[in-house]
């Protein structure tokens, strides 16, 4: 098998990105972070007041869910690739604790999903890919090669959520990044529409107490094992 579909899912802060990332670098594969797309329709449903703390219009989102084209574009200064709301560079401006607190809510519904899980599928046609976020394993790939389920411990995720969003210049305090990555995961996981939940042969990892370095080692380790 040349190239294969690699599925890592898990909790809020759980270091999928990281792993994913390292390898799809290390494979010479595409790397896929859905949050970055249900966090852009967030920020697409903010901007024309669909969502707020206070209000949740979904009629009006789901019929405006055609103006939305979302597109990752690769950043070679970055090494990354950003994401594009109508060829809008929006990669800041969806990482916010704004953005975050509403993000749950609208992943919740199943036009959303629909919308954005068709695109991922599309993406992951020709394999060689690596993608992150909550169903990859269970809805988006199936018949994923590998199956990864990341879990951290709740003090773990929390303290790399907030240290990753004091990096990027937030004003942002643990507390509120606890709360933040507690009320998602709880969401989440209890929502109808494809839930966080570990697909029957995904192979967990608890990484609380293990360096990137060990997590890379193990990850390959499986990888090489199907190629
Ligand atoms: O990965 P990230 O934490 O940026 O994801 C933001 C939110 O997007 C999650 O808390 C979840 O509500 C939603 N999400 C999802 N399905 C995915 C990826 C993200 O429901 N595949």
């Amino acid at each position: 098998m040349s190239h294969i579909q690699i599925a890592v899912d898990g909790p809020a802060g759980a270091g999928k990105s990281t792993i994913a990332k390292l390898i799809a670098k290390e494979l010479n594969y595409i790397y896929v972070d859905t949050g970055a797309m249900y966090r852009a329709v967030t920020y697409f449903a903010m901007q024309h007041n669909f969502i707020s703390e206070t209000h949740l219009h979904t009629k009006e989102l789901i019929k405006n869910l055609s103006d939305i084209t979302l597109q990752f574009r690769f950043n070679e200064t970055l090494g990354f690739a950003e994401m594009y709301l109508n060829n809008e560079n929006i990669e800041q401006a969806i990482r916010t604790i704004e953005v975050s607190r509403l993000v749950s809510k609208i992943a919740e519904i199943s036009e959303v999903r629909a919308k954005l899980v068709e695109q991922q599928q599309q993406m992951g046609q020709n394999k060689g890919i690596v993608m992150d976020g909550r169903d990859i394993g269970t809805v988006v790939f199936p018949d994923a090669d590998l199956k990864l389920f990341m879990t951290a411990s709740p003090q773990t995720k929390a303290q790399r959520r907030f240290e990753e969003l004091i990096e990027k210049g937030q004003k942002v305090t643990f507390e509120e990044v606890l709360q933040n990555v507690q009320e998602r995961d709880y969401i989440d996981t209890h929502r109808e529409d494809s839930p966080l939940v570990k697909a029957d042969e995904a192979i967990e990892i608890d990484n609380s107490n293990l360096t990137k370095k060990e997590q890379f080692e193990l990850v390959m380790e499986l990888v090489k094992d199907i190629l």
